[in-house]
C-alpha cells in the first residue's frame, strides 16, 4: 500500500509499505478516505516539531470505513466510516490513572511518534474509533478533530456563560475554538493582526475584536470588560510574547491557556500571576472529546460545512504540502483524499 513518510526534516517521500494484518483481536483494518494536513503536519515536515520522531509516516486527522474486524470487536462493523483517536496512552501513569490519558507519561501520537493516517490502511483498536455523523462527508470530517482541540482548551478553561473570553489568533485554532466558545454563552473578544480574519470571526460569533497591528490590546480588552480585564484568556497565537500579553490582559481570579509548543524563551514575572491570582493552565491535543464534537454536529450546534478549501491525492502530497507553504489567502483545511478502487 502507498503511504507518505517524512523520512527526515525537508524530505517527504511516497512510499510503499505493508499493508496491516489484524493482529489484535480489538483492532479494526481502516481503509483511509480522508486526512487533514494540520500545522503541526506541516512542523513535522519542516523539523520544528520538538516532538517528532523520523522517519514518519505523518497525519492525525484520520477519517476512513472499515473493511475488517477482530474476533473480539463488538460496537462496529464492516462499511462503518470512522475518525480515529491520535492519542495513544499508557492507562498506568499518574497522568493516565487521573483520567488524563493526552498527557500520559509515555504519549505516543499517532502520526508523530508513531505511525498516522497519510497511508491507504490503518489497524487501531475499535476503541480509538467514533462513527461519524451520516450527513458529513469524509473530508469534512477530518475537521472533528481539530474540533476536539478547541473543545479541550474551553473544557480545561472551565468555560461557562459568566465569562468574557480572549482568543489571541484568529487563524485554524482560533477558528475552531471560537465556533466551540460561543456554544457557552461567553462574551469573546478576538485578536489577531489580520483585518479579514477578524471580520470573519465576527461573523462567526465574535463579539468584539481587535486588530493588534492597529490597538493595543491589553489595552482593548480591558475597554470592553469595563476595565476589569477577560476572564479567560486562550492563546491561540502561541508567539513568542503571546503569554506576557494574555498574562497582562486577563483580570483578576481568570484563567489563561497556553496550547503553543514554542521553546522560544519568553519573559514573564510572577508578580503578574500571583497579584491577580492567574491559573495558567495548558492545553494539550484532546482527553477523550471525539464523541463530545460528533454529538455537537449531530445535535446540529456545530456545522463543520464549508471549512474544506482544497483537497489533493496523497499522491500528491508534496504539492499539496508546497501548497500549504505558498501561504495563499485561499487556504482554509487542505485535506488528503485516497482513490477509490
Ligand atoms: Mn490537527
Ligand atoms: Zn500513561
Amino acid at each position: 500500500m502507498k503511504a507518505i513518510q517524512i523520512v527526515r526534516p525537508g524530505e517527504l517521500r511516497l512510499i510503499e509499505m505493508e499493508k496491516p494484518v489484524l493482529t489484535e483481536k480489538d483492532n479494526v483494518l481502516i481503509k483511509m478516505t480522508a486526512a487533514g494536513i494540520c500545522g503541526s503536519d506541516m512542523g513535522i515536515y519542516h523539523g520544528t516539531n520538538a516532538a517528532a520522531t523520523y522517519p514518519r509516516v505523518i497525519g492525525h486527522e484520520m477519517v476512513g470505513v472499515i473493511e475488517e474486524v477482530g474476533a473480539g470487536v463488538t460496537h462496529l462493523k464492516v462499511g462503518d466510516r470512522v475518525i480515529v483517536d491520535q492519542v495513544v496512552s499508557c492507562g498506568h501513569c499518574y497522568a493516565c490513572r487521573i483520567g488524563r490519558g493526552n498527557v500520559c507519561g509515555s504519549l505516543r501520537v499517532r502520526g508523530v511518534h508513531i505511525d498516522g493516517g497519510y497511508r491507504e490502511y490503518m489497524a487501531v483498536p475499535e476503541h480509538d474509533c467514533y462513527l461519524l455523523p451520516k450527513t458529513l462527508p469524509d473530508t469534512e470530517a477530518v475537521m472533528i478533530e481539530p474540533t476536539t482541540i478547541a473543545i479541550q482548551s474551553c473544557s480545561r478553561a472551565g468555560l461557562c456563560e459568566d465569562d468574557t473570553l480572549l482568543i489571541l489568533g484568529c487563524g485554524a485554532l482560533g477558528s475552531s475554538i471560537l465556533k466551540i466558545a460561543r456554544l457557552s454563552g461567553a462574551r469573546i473578544i478576538v485578536a489577531d493582526m489580520v483585518e479579514e480574519k477578524l471580520q470573519e470571526a465576527l461573523k462567526n460569533g465574535a463579539d468584539y475584536a481587535v486588530n493588534i497591528q492597529k490597538q493595543d490590546v491589553v489595552e482593548q480588552a480591558k475597554k470592553l470588560t469595563e476595565g476589569y480585564g477577560p476572564t479567560v484568556s486562550i492563546d491561540a497565537a502561541c508567539t513568542k510574547d503571546s503569554l506576557l500579553t494574555l498574562l497582562n490582559a486577563t483580570g483578576n481570579a481568570g484563567r489563561v491557556m497556553t496550547m503553543g509548543f514554542s521553546v522560544a524563551p519568553t519573559e514573564v514575572n510572577q508578580y503578574v500571576i500571583t497579584s491577580k491570582e492567574l491559573d495558567v493552565r495548558g492545553s494539550r491535543l484532546q482527553n477523550k472529546k471525539f464523541q463530545t464534537a460528533i454529538d455537537l454536529i449531530n445535535e446540529g450546534k456545530l456545522d463543520l460545512a464549508g471549512t474544506i478549501s482544497h483537497t489533493f491525492p496523497l499522491e500528491k502530497a508534496q504539492e499539496a504540502f508546497d501548497f500549504m507553504d505558498s501561504k495563499d489567502k485561499s487556504i482554509r483545511k487542505v485535506v488528503l483524499t485516497f482513490e477509490e478502487e
